[in-house]
């Protein structure tokens, strides 16, 4: 990898997510060689997927070059590389640009999404965890009204237009209401020639309220805001496969659609070699002790979606959101520090700072430590907090104008199909 080893010992990091970026900032002035290997040479904010996918922003404006995160430090080092196997023995790294040893490990790999193991669904459905997949989705969605046009038969068109989220955590809860204002605002301007009134947003959630883990007030609130763009909510609805074509659940319900959008559930993105049985807690999330060191291996540790902390206060862990994420890097940081000068190691003690989600124009929910809000005000604060943890300058000022513009003119102008997805759409009509 031509990384010169230094006097200083090195500190490899898997992953350039929230975590991984909060603990090289956190190293930047410390006497220890960094190196970032990460699969992309961006960072990604991922709570702004949904708005890729609907065409309210561009790509670009939510990713960031990581070699511009450290850029000016001598003892930082990036690799664009994605790590295949970790020999925890020889203290190395297996990777598709060569081996790597380390002297310190910390797995910030975050999550992938979860099918739990149903293979229809992880090749017929749409997932939405990283750019591209949102550019997939993006184009398929425009794609499908560009077919709709084409076709006489009925229900093909209706089809065609339905949407089926699956999962009402705040993921389906913003898609969903992102592409009902699409349907709302956009269609009947941009497809005067077809009936896009018989579009339909389809929100399945497999629990008995959205936002499970935010207040009830939030999920009745998010659920009625949702009714009133006409997105049709169904709870305790467990989808349990789908052809291309047919929306199987449960129950007798069944969705005829050429889209299903999964944002059901993400899991560890584990790697070879740190996977082992006895290592994984729940959701395949490494099992680290309170000071996010995997249980077992003193040098190596695991910070964000990918860490399993249990505790009395989490006893599934943090949940997998970008705070946890950010905090634990942070706090990572202090305690290398701390081992490599023979200190002892403070515990990571989590500051929930609340959360939250968007429905739409105006539309949010708010449940912050002390007080629960919803509504104009939340959607707010929603945009300030999204703002303020988007990273790089010129990606909030982008991000910034493009919601104003989209606010002001009702628009959503990244509307384009740059890069075709390539759905079969002979086999969806057989
Ligand atoms: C659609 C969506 C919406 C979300 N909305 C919110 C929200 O509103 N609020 C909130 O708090 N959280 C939200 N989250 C969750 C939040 O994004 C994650 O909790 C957070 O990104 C976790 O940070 P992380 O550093 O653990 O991992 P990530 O940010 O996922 O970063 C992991 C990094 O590791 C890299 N990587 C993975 N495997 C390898 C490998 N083998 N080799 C090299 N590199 C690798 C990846 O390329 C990636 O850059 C959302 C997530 C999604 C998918």
């Amino acid at each position: 990898m031509n990384i010169p080893r230094s006097n200083n010992p090195r500190v490899v990091i898997i992953g350039g997510g929230f975590g991984g970026i909060s603990l090289a900032q956190k190293l930047r002035k410390q006497e220890v060689q960094v190196v970032l290997l990460d699969k992309n040479n961006y960072h990604t904010f991922q709570p702004l997927l949904y708005q890729v996918s609907t065409g309210g922003l561009e790509p670009d404006s939510i990713a960031y070059p990581l070699r511009k995160v450290l850029i000016g430090y001598d003892n930082f080092f990036f690799r664009l590389a994605e790590v295949t196997e970790i020999l925890p023995d020889k203290q190395l790294l297996k990777t598709t640009i060569g081996e790597i040893s380390y002297d310190y490990l910390v797995v910030a790999t975050g999550s992938e999404t979860n099918f739990f193991g149903n293979t229809e669904l992880e090749q017929h459905a749409m997932a939405m965890k990283s750019i591209p997949q949102s550019l997939n989705l993006r184009s398929l969605i425009l794609e499908n009204f560009e077919q709709a046009l084409l076709t006489d038969e009925y229900h093909e068109r209706d089809a065609l237009m339905n949407f089926v989220i699956v999962g009402g955590g705040p993921t389906g809860v913003e898609l969903a209401g992102a592409l009902a204002e699409i349907k709302k605002g956009i269609l009947p301007k941009d497809y005067p020639d077809l009936d896009t009134r018989r579009a339909q947003i389809n929100l399945v959630q497999g629990g008995d309220r959205l936002l499970d883990a935010m207040s009830e007030k939030a999920s009745e609130k998010a659920e009625k805001f949702l009714e009133d763009l006409g997105v049709q909510v169904w709870k305790n609805v467990r989808v349990t496969g789908y052809d291309g074509k047919t929306v199987r659940t449960k129950t007798d319900l069944v969705f005829e659609t050429a889209t299903l959008i999964w944002a059901a559930g993400v899991k560890g993105a584990t790697i070879k070699g740190l996977d082992a049985k006895e290592l994984i807690a729940g959701g395949n999330r490494l099992s680290v002790n309170e000071f996010n060191q995997v249980i077992g291996f003193p040098n190596i540790f695991a910070i964000g979606d990918i860490a399993c902390m249990q505790s009395e206060e989490a006893p599934r862990g943090h949940p997998m959101m970008a705070q946890p994420a950010i905090q634990q890097g942070r706090k990572l940081g202090e305690n290398l520090v701390r081992l490599i000068n023979g200190k002892s190691l403070e515990p990571f003690i989590y500051k929930d700072k609340g959360s939250m989600a968007t429905v739409g124009r105006n539309k949010a929910v708010c449940d912050l430590k002390n007080i629960r809000f919803q509504g104009v005000f939340a959607w707010f604060v929603w945009m300030f907090v999204h703002l303020f943890f988007l990273i790089g300058f010129r990606n909030r000022v982008v991000v910034f104008v493009n919601w104003v513009y989209n606010y002001i003119r009702f628009d959503r102008e990244a509307r384009l199909i740059i890069r075709p997805f390539k759905r079969n759409y002979d086999q969806f009509r057989d």
